[in-house]
Parts: structure tokens; C-alpha cells; sequence
């Protein structure tokens, strides 16, 4: 049998520990300390954010979205069906309502042109999703966000790096929140970015991040003592995740550029059996950039997708399919009352996933082209 191939490999700079012990050291190993300051700083100054927190994952980003939107019981907040749960949780943790949009045809993001008509008086929010790190079309969404007063929050957990029409993803909406999960591009195992855009919430989040207390203005010297001033909760990740996101960010470059190469690898090598009308290789609108944060395609049908599953495992070679769609989850099909979401429910079906991390080796990726064409030779 072949060596394993996994499905992922979380990128190590090498620097990690040597940071971690100069945090060690320095006895700041709670949060909102030097190496907070410097990733904050950096990825600001990369992306034009007007002020970035990190957070202990890109939920709790999204839970503190939900927070500063002033989301409620009586709202609805329109979210895509085909993403991860942690998009939706925080718009029922408010006890909101949440209207299920349908991807596009052509890609899994949330279809723009059917968006109007699911807006409701009682409509606060749109969640955006960039799918696989591509962007949304987001003009029509920013238009509809200004007709309706409506707030947007962009999930960005996929879109370190990406762009839509020279604009960084996660500075479009009102808030942008990003991963930091072992499965993103830079990773400090657990980890997040609450990314926000307008200057009426970056008092309110400092305050939010730190426990409902003024305390991120106390350690900057503006005030003498920190009270509590509204609710919060411990949104900031100890010093320690900093410092090792600190490392990854510093090769953010060169871990893209890995990422790209093994992506366009795939891209190429598959184009045959695209054309074949086997496969369907991912379409990037001419609006978006491509940040390499996973390599998927889409099969003719569920029994194909089913199949390759199979017969991959039989090669020793992880391959995984994405999101089911979250209006027919266990937890939503009872409440969920819309029409059927095509777009959602064929991805969830029909979308699969090759292994892609920068250490993933060119005779491993060459091994995983060549299995595709053997398996679609002989079916
Ligand atoms: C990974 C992911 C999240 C959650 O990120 P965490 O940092 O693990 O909380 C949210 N939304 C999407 C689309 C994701 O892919």
C-alpha cells in the first residue's frame, strides 16, 4: 500500500516555540499583550482594516459580530444554507430568526440576485461567506445593505489574503471575522480576527472583547481604573496563540505562494477531465482573487462523489466532501419553512475536496491526478 496521504497538514514556521518561550519569559501570557499588538498591527497595515481584534476563534468573531449589530429576538438575518454552522449559531444565540439563502449556480457563495426578494421589514443583517477564500459579488449586496439599512457581517474564515476588486476581504461589510483554525491558510491551532470596519463599534468591541469592561482603554493609559460598562465575554486569546500566529504571519508570503503553486498544480492537471464533462473545476469570477484556501470540484452526482470517496480510501489518499447544507440539518429541517435551496443541497452533495498544504509533496500530488483520471478511465 502507498504511504497515507492526509487531507491536511497545518503549516509549522519552525519559530513557534522560540516565540512561545520568549512570551514564557516575559510572564504576559494572558491575552492583549505585545505579540496581540503586533499581529493586529500588521494585518491592519496589509489590509487597510480600520481596527482588528484577535478573538479566540472566527466564532467568537461572529458571536461578537452578532453582539455589536445589536441583533435581537424580532430580527431576521439572511445567511447562507451551504456554510458551517458557526456563521448561524450566534443569530439563534440571540434569539433571532435566520432566512436560508441558496448558493449560485456557478459558485457556492450566496446567490446576490435572489437576495431582495427574502428582505423582510424585520430584515437586520446579511452574513456573507466567501466560499473556498473567493469572493461574494459584493456590489449588489453593499447596494441592497444601503437600500435597506441593513448591517453586513463577512465571514471571511476562508479569505486571509483574498480580494474583491483590489479590496481585502473582511474590510467590504460593517464586520469581517477570520479563522485561525489548523485548517485555514496561517494558524495558531485555535484562533480568530474580528475585523471591524466602522468607527460607531470599535469602542463598543474593545469593551465587548474585554468582558463588558473599559480595560483595553485603562492599559493604553486613558483612563485611571476599569469598571464594567456593558456585557462581554473573554473574546481574546492568551499570548501564547499570538506569539505562534505571530510566526505564521510573518511567513504569510511564502506559505501563499506554496499554497497557490499546489493549487494551480490541480487546476491544470484536471482541466482534461473538465472538459470531459467528469468534473467541474471551481469558477473564479473576474472580480475575485484566489487565495488557495482549498482546492474543490464538483461531481456529476452523489453516487460519483460517493464513489471517488471510496475508491480514494482504497489508495491510502484523504479526500473529503464540504458543508451540508444547514436548512435540512438534524437541528434546522423541523423549523425550516422557505422554498427547496437547489444550488445549497448540490454542493452538499456534489462538492469534494483534495488534500492541499504547503508540505504536500509534488509526487503526492501527482499520485492524486493521476488516481482521478485512473478512477474516471474505468468507471
Ligand atoms: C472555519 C470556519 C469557521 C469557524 O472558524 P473557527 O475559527 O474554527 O471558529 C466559520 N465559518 C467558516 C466559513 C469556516 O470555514
Amino acid at each position: 500500500m502507498s504511504k497515507k496521504i492526509p487531507f491536511n497538514v497545518p503549516y509549522t514556521t519552525g519559530d513557534e516555540i522560540k516565540l512561545i518561550k520568549q512570551v514564557i519569559r516575559s510572564h504576559h501570557i494572558g491575552g492583549s499583550g505585545e505579540y496581540t499588538r503586533r499581529c493586529q498591527t500588521y494585518l491592519s497595515n496589509k489590509y487597510g482594516f480600520k481596527k482588528a481584534l484577535l478573538t479566540t476563534s472566527c466564532t467568537d468573531a461572529l458571536e461578537m459580530s452578532a453582539l455589536l449589530t445589536n441583533i435581537q429576538p424580532g430580527d431576521e438575518v439572511i445567511v447562507p444554507s451551504y456554510t458551517f454552522v458557526s456563521s448561524v449559531n450566534p443569530v439563534i444565540m440571540r434569539g433571532a430568526k435566520i432566512v436560508f439563502a441558496d448558493s449560485e449556480t456557478n459558485t457556492p457563495n450566496i446567490d446576490a440576485t435572489k437576495l431582495e426578494s427574502l428582505i423582510t421589514k424585520k430584515t437586520k443583517a446579511i452574513i456573507v461567506v466567501h466560499y473556498a477564500g473567493v469572493a461574494c459579488d459584493m456590489d449588489p449586496i453593499l447596494a441592497l445593505a444601503q437600500k435597506y439599512h441593513l448591517s453586513i457581517i463577512e465571514d471571511a474564515a476562508h479569505s486571509t489574503d483574498s480580494y474583491y476588486k483590489n479590496k481585502a476581504l473582511g474590510t467590504l461589510g460593517d464586520l469581517g471575522t477570520f479563522s485561525f483554525h489548523e485548517t485555514k491558510n496561517i494558524t495558531c491551532g485555535e484562533g480568530g480576527l474580528l475585523v471591524i470596519n466602522k468607527d460607531k463599534y470599535i469602542d463598543r468591541a474593545e469593551i465587548i472583547w474585554e468582558k463588558g469592561t473599559n480595560r483595553a482603554s485603562f492599559l493604553r493609559g486613558e483612563i485611571n481604573k476599569y469598571s464594567w460598562v456593558d456585557v462581554g465575554s473573554s473574546f481574546l486569546p492568551s499570548e501564547i496563540l499570538a506569539a505562534y500566529l505571530w510566526s505564521q504571519i510573518q511567513n504569510l508570503t511564502k506559505i501563499q505562494k506554496m499554497r497557490k503553486k499546489i493549487w494551480n498544480i490541480y487546476y491544470d492537471g484536471l482541466a482534461d477531465l473538465h472538459k470531459n464533462g467528469d468534473i467541474r473545476l471551481p469558477h473564479l469570477p473576474e472580480y475575485a482573487t484566489n487565495n488557495a484556501h482549498l482546492f474543490y470540484f464538483v461531481c456529476e452526482n452523489l453516487k460519483t462523489r460517493n464513489n471517488l470517496i471510496q475508491y480514494f480510501r482504497t489508495k491510502n489518499i484523504a479526500i473529503a466532501f464540504h458543508y451540508q447544507a444547514l436548512h435540512i440539518s438534524p437541528f434546522y429541517k423541523k423549523k425550516y419553512k422557505g422554498e427547496r435551496l437547489e444550488n445549497a443541497e448540490r454542493y452538499s452533495d456534489r462538492l469534494l475536496r483534495l488534500p492541499l498544504y504547503p508540505t504536500l509533496s509534488a509526487q503526492e500530488q501527482t499520485r492524486i491526478i493521476l488516481e482521478l483520471h485512473k478512477y474516471f478511465k474505468g468507471k
